[in-house]
Protein backbone atom coordinates (compact mmCIF):
# COMPACT_ATOMS: atom_id res chain seq x y z
CA UNK A 1 0.00 0.00 0.00
CA UNK A 2 1.10 3.65 -0.62
CA UNK A 3 0.35 6.42 1.67
CA UNK A 4 2.12 9.48 0.14
CA UNK A 5 2.64 12.61 2.99
CA UNK A 6 0.57 14.57 0.81
CA UNK A 7 -1.94 13.75 -1.91
CA UNK A 8 -2.15 16.93 -3.97
CA UNK A 9 -4.30 14.88 -6.86
CA UNK A 10 -6.89 13.35 -5.02
CA UNK A 11 -7.96 17.02 -3.56
CA UNK A 12 -7.09 18.51 -7.32
CA UNK A 13 -10.16 16.20 -8.86
CA UNK A 14 -12.50 17.51 -6.17
CA UNK A 15 -12.06 21.24 -7.51
CA UNK A 16 -11.27 20.24 -11.07
CA UNK A 17 -14.06 22.02 -13.07
CA UNK A 18 -13.94 25.08 -11.23
CA UNK A 19 -10.53 25.70 -11.10
CA UNK A 20 -10.65 24.85 -15.36
CA UNK A 21 -13.50 27.40 -15.28
CA UNK A 22 -12.19 29.98 -13.86
CA UNK A 23 -8.55 29.56 -14.89
CA UNK A 24 -10.07 30.13 -18.89
CA UNK A 25 -11.92 33.06 -17.53
CA UNK A 26 -8.19 34.33 -16.39
CA UNK A 27 -6.93 33.42 -20.06
CA UNK A 28 -9.62 35.17 -22.16
CA UNK A 29 -9.33 38.43 -20.19
CA UNK A 30 -5.79 38.04 -20.50
CA UNK A 31 -5.76 40.13 -16.96
CA UNK A 32 -2.63 38.03 -14.83
CA UNK A 33 -1.28 40.06 -12.56
CA UNK A 34 -3.11 41.91 -9.32
CA UNK A 35 -6.60 43.02 -10.66
CA UNK A 36 -10.52 41.93 -9.62
CA UNK A 37 -9.57 38.12 -8.32
CA UNK A 38 -6.73 39.10 -6.05
CA UNK A 39 -8.58 41.71 -4.35
CA UNK A 40 -11.26 39.40 -3.71
CA UNK A 41 -8.97 37.10 -2.40
CA UNK A 42 -7.53 40.13 0.21
CA UNK A 43 -10.93 40.39 1.84
CA UNK A 44 -12.05 36.83 1.87
CA UNK A 45 -8.73 36.00 3.73
CA UNK A 46 -9.20 39.67 5.53
CA UNK A 47 -12.85 37.78 6.68
CA UNK A 48 -11.50 34.38 7.39
CA UNK A 49 -8.31 35.75 10.08
CA UNK A 50 -10.25 38.49 11.16
CA UNK A 51 -8.23 40.83 10.61
CA UNK A 52 -9.21 44.49 8.78
CA UNK A 53 -6.57 44.00 5.74
CA UNK A 54 -4.91 41.83 3.94
CA UNK A 55 -2.78 42.60 1.21
CA UNK A 56 -1.93 39.47 -1.40
CA UNK A 57 1.97 38.42 -2.46
CA UNK A 58 4.30 36.55 -4.13
CA UNK A 59 5.18 33.92 -1.69
CA UNK A 60 5.15 33.15 2.26
CA UNK A 61 8.61 34.43 2.29
CA UNK A 62 8.36 37.69 0.41
CA UNK A 63 5.22 37.93 3.24
CA UNK A 64 8.26 38.06 5.62
CA UNK A 65 10.11 40.61 3.98
CA UNK A 66 7.79 42.82 2.98
CA UNK A 67 6.10 42.93 6.22
CA UNK A 68 9.49 43.90 7.58
CA UNK A 69 10.58 46.49 5.34
CA UNK A 70 6.72 48.05 5.90
CA UNK A 71 7.80 48.19 9.47
CA UNK A 72 10.90 49.96 8.44
CA UNK A 73 13.42 47.26 9.90
CA UNK A 74 16.46 47.03 8.72
CA UNK A 75 20.09 47.23 8.66
CA UNK A 76 21.33 47.17 12.52
CA UNK A 77 18.11 46.25 13.48
CA UNK A 78 17.45 42.54 15.40
CA UNK A 79 14.58 40.20 15.38
CA UNK A 80 13.78 37.76 17.78
CA UNK A 81 12.98 34.52 16.12
CA UNK A 82 12.88 30.70 16.63
CA UNK A 83 15.75 28.28 15.23
CA UNK A 84 13.62 25.19 14.41
CA UNK A 85 11.37 26.48 11.53
CA UNK A 86 11.64 26.40 7.84
CA UNK A 87 14.42 28.56 6.94
CA UNK A 88 12.23 31.83 5.26
CA UNK A 89 11.89 32.99 8.87
CA UNK A 90 15.43 33.96 9.54
CA UNK A 91 16.07 34.10 6.06
CA UNK A 92 14.53 37.37 5.21
CA UNK A 93 14.99 38.97 8.46
CA UNK A 94 18.84 38.76 7.21
CA UNK A 95 17.59 39.73 3.78
CA UNK A 96 15.85 42.63 5.45
CA UNK A 97 18.99 43.64 6.24
CA UNK A 98 18.93 42.94 9.89
CA UNK A 99 20.05 40.26 12.24
CA UNK A 100 18.03 36.95 13.54
CA UNK A 101 18.28 36.21 16.99
CA UNK A 102 17.25 33.08 18.10
CA UNK A 103 15.17 31.95 21.51
CA UNK A 104 14.57 28.02 21.82
CA UNK A 105 11.23 26.15 21.41
CA UNK A 106 9.37 24.18 23.81
CA UNK A 107 9.42 20.69 23.08
CA UNK A 108 5.91 19.52 23.39
CA UNK A 109 4.99 22.14 20.64
CA UNK A 110 8.12 23.20 18.91
CA UNK A 111 6.91 26.82 19.07
CA UNK A 112 8.86 29.63 20.59
CA UNK A 113 9.27 28.80 24.48
CA UNK A 114 7.78 31.91 26.39
CA UNK A 115 9.84 31.78 29.57
CA UNK A 116 13.11 31.88 27.35
CA UNK A 117 12.28 34.35 26.03
CA UNK A 118 11.17 36.34 29.19
CA UNK A 119 14.42 35.00 30.65
CA UNK A 120 16.75 36.15 27.21
CA UNK A 121 14.76 39.53 26.89
CA UNK A 122 15.50 39.83 30.85
CA UNK A 123 19.66 39.47 30.51
CA UNK A 124 19.57 42.00 27.78
CA UNK A 125 21.21 45.47 28.24
CA UNK A 126 19.17 48.59 27.29
CA UNK A 127 21.43 49.09 23.99
CA UNK A 128 20.88 45.55 23.16
CA UNK A 129 16.60 46.30 24.00
CA UNK A 130 16.48 49.19 21.53
CA UNK A 131 18.39 47.34 19.03
CA UNK A 132 15.63 44.56 18.61
CA UNK A 133 12.39 46.04 16.90
CA UNK A 134 10.69 42.79 16.63
CA UNK A 135 9.63 39.29 17.36
CA UNK A 136 8.63 36.79 14.76
CA UNK A 137 6.94 33.58 16.52
CA UNK A 138 6.38 31.08 14.39
CA UNK A 139 2.92 28.84 14.76
CA UNK A 140 4.85 25.56 13.41
CA UNK A 141 3.16 22.83 11.77
CA UNK A 142 -0.49 24.44 12.48
CA UNK A 143 -0.47 25.44 15.95
CA UNK A 144 -0.47 28.85 17.49
CA UNK A 145 2.91 29.87 19.66
CA UNK A 146 1.95 31.09 23.43
CA UNK A 147 1.31 34.71 22.03
CA UNK A 148 0.12 36.21 25.10
CA UNK A 149 3.37 36.30 26.62
CA UNK A 150 5.01 36.73 23.16
CA UNK A 151 2.67 40.22 23.06
CA UNK A 152 3.46 40.92 26.72
CA UNK A 153 7.44 41.30 25.50
CA UNK A 154 6.62 43.08 23.07
CA UNK A 155 5.01 45.47 23.93
CA UNK A 156 7.37 46.37 27.44
CA UNK A 157 9.60 46.69 24.92
CA UNK A 158 7.80 48.88 21.92
CA UNK A 159 8.66 46.10 20.14
CA UNK A 160 6.24 45.39 16.93
CA UNK A 161 4.70 41.51 16.20
CA UNK A 162 5.26 39.42 12.69
CA UNK A 163 3.72 36.06 12.63
CA UNK A 164 5.17 33.78 10.15
CA UNK A 165 1.96 31.83 10.26
CA UNK A 166 2.67 30.28 6.78
CA UNK A 167 1.76 26.25 8.12
CA UNK A 168 -1.05 27.90 10.25
CA UNK A 169 -4.24 29.75 8.21
CA UNK A 170 -6.97 29.10 10.44
CA UNK A 171 -5.09 27.72 13.52
CA UNK A 172 -6.50 29.88 16.59
CA UNK A 173 -4.99 31.03 19.65
CA UNK A 174 -7.85 31.65 22.77
CA UNK A 175 -10.30 32.73 20.28
CA UNK A 176 -8.26 34.72 17.74
CA UNK A 177 -7.22 33.66 14.35
CA UNK A 178 -3.19 33.17 13.28
CA UNK A 179 -2.18 36.55 11.44
CA UNK A 180 -4.81 39.07 13.42
CA UNK A 181 -2.59 38.02 16.74
CA UNK A 182 0.79 40.16 16.13
CA UNK A 183 0.99 43.17 14.03
CA UNK A 184 1.58 41.36 11.04
CA UNK A 185 0.26 37.97 9.98
CA UNK A 186 2.52 36.50 7.04
CA UNK A 187 0.76 33.64 5.15
CA UNK A 188 1.93 31.15 2.20
CA UNK A 189 0.37 29.81 -0.66
CA UNK A 190 2.85 27.07 -1.45
CA UNK A 191 0.67 24.44 -2.83
CA UNK A 192 1.86 22.12 0.12
CA UNK A 193 0.32 24.56 2.79
CA UNK A 194 -3.00 23.54 3.85
CA UNK A 195 -4.25 26.33 1.72
CA UNK A 196 -2.27 26.24 -1.47
CA UNK A 197 -2.25 27.57 -4.93
CA UNK A 198 -0.69 26.56 -8.57
CA UNK A 199 2.16 28.24 -8.02
CA UNK A 200 3.87 30.62 -5.47
CA UNK A 201 2.04 32.88 -3.16
CA UNK A 202 1.21 34.40 -0.28
CA UNK A 203 -0.74 37.46 1.48
CA UNK A 204 -0.27 39.45 4.53
CA UNK A 205 -3.07 40.19 7.12
CA UNK A 206 -2.53 43.49 9.17
CA UNK A 207 -5.39 45.84 11.29
CA UNK A 208 -3.24 49.07 10.99
CA UNK A 209 -3.89 51.30 8.26
CA UNK A 210 -0.41 52.76 8.25
CA UNK A 211 0.59 48.92 7.86
CA UNK A 212 -1.85 48.33 5.22
CA UNK A 213 -0.36 51.24 3.04
CA UNK A 214 2.77 50.59 3.33
CA UNK A 215 2.54 46.96 2.13
CA UNK A 216 0.63 48.72 -0.79
CA UNK A 217 3.28 50.88 -1.76
CA UNK A 218 6.60 48.38 -1.37
CA UNK A 219 4.64 45.67 -3.09
CA UNK A 220 4.96 47.58 -6.58
CA UNK A 221 8.45 48.74 -6.17
CA UNK A 222 7.14 51.75 -3.53
CA UNK A 223 5.47 53.37 -6.34
CA UNK A 224 3.08 56.04 -5.18
CA UNK A 225 1.54 56.84 -7.69
CA UNK A 226 3.08 55.12 -10.17
CA UNK A 227 6.61 56.41 -11.01
CA UNK A 228 7.08 57.97 -8.50
CA UNK A 229 8.96 56.65 -5.52
CA UNK A 230 9.75 57.95 -2.10
CA UNK A 231 10.43 54.42 -1.22
CA UNK A 232 12.29 51.41 -2.85
CA UNK A 233 10.17 48.64 -2.50
CA UNK A 234 9.99 45.26 -4.95
CA UNK A 235 8.11 43.29 -7.19
CA UNK A 236 5.77 41.11 -4.75
CA UNK A 237 2.57 41.27 -6.82
CA UNK A 238 0.23 37.94 -6.88
CA UNK A 239 -1.33 36.91 -9.81
CA UNK A 240 -4.46 36.61 -10.94
CA UNK A 241 -4.60 32.78 -11.46
CA UNK A 242 -3.40 31.70 -7.83
CA UNK A 243 -5.92 34.13 -6.28
CA UNK A 244 -8.41 32.74 -7.97
CA UNK A 245 -7.63 28.84 -7.53
CA UNK A 246 -6.72 29.87 -3.62
CA UNK A 247 -10.76 31.28 -3.29
CA UNK A 248 -11.78 28.15 -4.89
CA UNK A 249 -9.81 26.29 -2.18
CA UNK A 250 -10.72 29.01 0.74
CA UNK A 251 -14.49 27.59 0.82
CA UNK A 252 -13.28 24.11 1.37
CA UNK A 253 -10.90 25.07 3.77
CA UNK A 254 -12.29 24.10 6.87
CA UNK A 255 -14.18 20.99 5.60
CA UNK A 256 -10.30 19.88 4.82
CA UNK A 257 -9.37 21.45 8.37
CA UNK A 258 -11.85 19.24 10.19
CA UNK A 259 -10.46 15.93 8.27
CA UNK A 260 -7.01 16.79 8.87
CA UNK A 261 -8.04 16.69 12.96
CA UNK A 262 -9.62 14.20 12.75
CA UNK A 263 -6.99 12.33 11.08
CA UNK A 264 -5.00 13.77 14.01
CA UNK A 265 -6.75 12.32 16.68
CA UNK A 266 -7.01 8.72 15.47
CA UNK A 267 -3.03 8.73 14.96
CA UNK A 268 -3.11 9.24 19.13
CA UNK A 269 -5.68 6.51 19.45
CA UNK A 270 -4.05 4.41 17.29
CA UNK A 271 -0.59 4.79 18.77
CA UNK A 272 -1.98 4.51 21.77
CA UNK A 273 -3.58 1.11 21.23
CA UNK A 274 -0.49 -0.34 19.01
CA UNK A 275 1.49 0.57 22.53
CA UNK A 276 4.12 2.73 20.97
CA UNK A 277 3.92 5.56 23.72
CA UNK A 278 7.06 4.34 25.04
CA UNK A 279 8.83 4.46 21.53
CA UNK A 280 7.28 7.79 19.97
CA UNK A 281 6.02 10.79 20.99
CA UNK A 282 2.79 12.33 19.24
CA UNK A 283 2.95 16.44 19.66
CA UNK A 284 0.73 17.75 21.94
CA UNK A 285 -2.41 19.66 21.29
CA UNK A 286 -2.37 22.92 23.09
CA UNK A 287 -4.04 25.70 21.46
CA UNK A 288 -7.86 25.65 20.60
CA UNK A 289 -7.31 24.59 16.95
CA UNK A 290 -4.34 23.33 15.71
CA UNK A 291 -4.81 22.85 11.89
CA UNK A 292 -1.98 20.22 11.63
CA UNK A 293 -0.18 21.26 8.26
CA UNK A 294 2.08 18.43 9.55
CA UNK A 295 1.73 15.82 12.25
CA UNK A 296 4.87 15.31 13.84
CA UNK A 297 5.99 12.44 15.87
CA UNK A 298 9.60 12.48 17.90
CA UNK A 299 11.37 9.19 18.53
CA UNK A 300 14.41 8.90 20.71
CA UNK A 301 15.85 6.02 18.87
CA UNK A 302 17.15 6.33 14.96
CA UNK A 303 14.92 8.24 13.62
CA UNK A 304 17.03 8.33 10.25
CA UNK A 305 16.53 4.58 9.83
CA UNK A 306 12.69 4.84 10.48
CA UNK A 307 12.58 7.40 7.76
CA UNK A 308 14.40 5.02 5.37
CA UNK A 309 12.31 1.97 6.33
CA UNK A 310 8.92 3.94 5.93
CA UNK A 311 9.85 5.28 2.57
CA UNK A 312 10.95 1.91 1.18
CA UNK A 313 7.67 0.73 2.59
CA UNK A 314 5.77 3.45 0.75
CA UNK A 315 4.94 5.16 3.03
CA UNK A 316 6.00 9.26 2.70
CA UNK A 317 7.33 11.02 5.26
CA UNK A 318 9.82 13.57 6.17
CA UNK A 319 12.58 15.22 8.23
CA UNK A 320 11.09 19.42 8.96
CA UNK A 321 13.78 20.25 10.05
CA UNK A 322 16.92 18.58 10.09
CA UNK A 323 19.21 21.75 10.89
CA UNK A 324 18.01 24.24 13.14
CA UNK A 325 18.94 27.81 12.09
CA UNK A 326 21.43 28.91 14.34
CA UNK A 327 23.79 25.99 12.84
CA UNK A 328 23.16 26.56 9.71
CA UNK A 329 26.53 27.54 7.20
CA UNK A 330 25.38 30.79 6.37
CA UNK A 331 24.47 32.07 9.51
CA UNK A 332 27.61 31.04 10.96
CA UNK A 333 28.88 35.06 11.42
CA UNK A 334 26.09 35.11 14.24
CA UNK A 335 28.42 33.21 16.45
CA UNK A 336 25.90 30.62 17.30
CA UNK A 337 27.09 26.89 18.76
CA UNK A 338 26.10 23.70 18.88
CA UNK A 339 24.48 23.21 22.68
CA UNK A 340 23.23 26.76 22.78
CA UNK A 341 19.70 25.58 21.64
CA UNK A 342 19.32 22.59 23.10
CA UNK A 343 15.76 21.79 22.39
CA UNK A 344 15.88 22.85 18.69
CA UNK A 345 18.97 20.62 18.21
CA UNK A 346 16.72 17.85 20.22
CA UNK A 347 13.68 17.80 18.23
CA UNK A 348 15.97 18.20 14.64
CA UNK A 349 17.37 15.04 15.97
CA UNK A 350 14.11 13.52 16.44
CA UNK A 351 11.30 14.56 14.72
CA UNK A 352 9.11 13.01 11.60
CA UNK A 353 6.19 14.02 9.58
CA UNK A 354 4.22 11.57 8.85
CA UNK A 355 0.78 11.84 6.27
CA UNK A 356 -2.39 13.77 7.57
CA UNK A 357 -3.58 15.11 4.77
CA UNK A 358 -7.57 15.57 4.57
CA UNK A 359 -7.87 12.54 2.25
CA UNK A 360 -6.11 9.88 4.05
CA UNK A 361 -8.26 7.29 5.16
CA UNK A 362 -8.56 4.60 8.14
CA UNK A 363 -6.55 1.78 6.39
CA UNK A 364 -4.07 3.69 5.32
CA UNK A 365 -3.39 5.26 8.46
CA UNK A 366 -3.28 1.68 9.92
CA UNK A 367 -0.57 0.65 7.00
CA UNK A 368 1.59 3.72 8.62
CA UNK A 369 0.59 2.83 12.61
CA UNK A 370 1.65 -0.83 11.73
CA UNK A 371 4.64 0.10 9.36
CA UNK A 372 6.32 2.16 12.45
CA UNK A 373 5.45 -0.82 14.80
CA UNK A 374 6.93 -3.57 12.36
CA UNK A 375 10.62 -1.32 12.42
CA UNK A 376 10.68 -0.97 16.00
CA UNK A 377 10.02 -4.26 16.81
C1 LIG B 1 6.49 27.70 3.74
C2 LIG B 1 6.99 28.58 4.80
C3 LIG B 1 7.49 29.86 4.53
C4 LIG B 1 7.72 30.38 3.14
O1 LIG B 1 6.65 30.35 2.29
P1 LIG B 1 6.91 30.29 0.70
O2 LIG B 1 5.56 30.57 0.13
O3 LIG B 1 7.41 28.94 0.37
O4 LIG B 1 7.88 31.36 0.37
C5 LIG B 1 7.88 30.64 5.59
N1 LIG B 1 7.81 30.20 6.85
C6 LIG B 1 7.36 28.98 7.15
C7 LIG B 1 7.27 28.56 8.58
C8 LIG B 1 6.94 28.12 6.14
O5 LIG B 1 6.52 26.89 6.44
Amino acid sequence: MKVPLLDLKQQYASIKDECLAVTEKIYESQHFIMGPYVEKLEEEIAGYCGTRYAVGVSSGTDALLLSLMAAGIGHGDRVITSPYTFFATAGSIARAGAVPVFVDIEPETFNMCPERLKGFVGSMDKKERRSVKAIMPVHLYGQCAEMDAINAVARENDWIVIEDAAQAIGAEYKGQRAGSIGDFGCFSFFPSKNLGGFGDGGIVTTNSEVYYEMLHILRVHGAHPKYYHRYIGGNFRLDAIQAAIVSIKLARLDKWTAARQKNAARYRKMFADADLSGILRCPEERQDRHIYNQFVISVENRRDQLRDFLQAAGVGCEIYYPVPLHLQDCFAELGYGYGQMPVSETAAAQTLAIPVYPELNVDQQEHVVAQIRSFYK
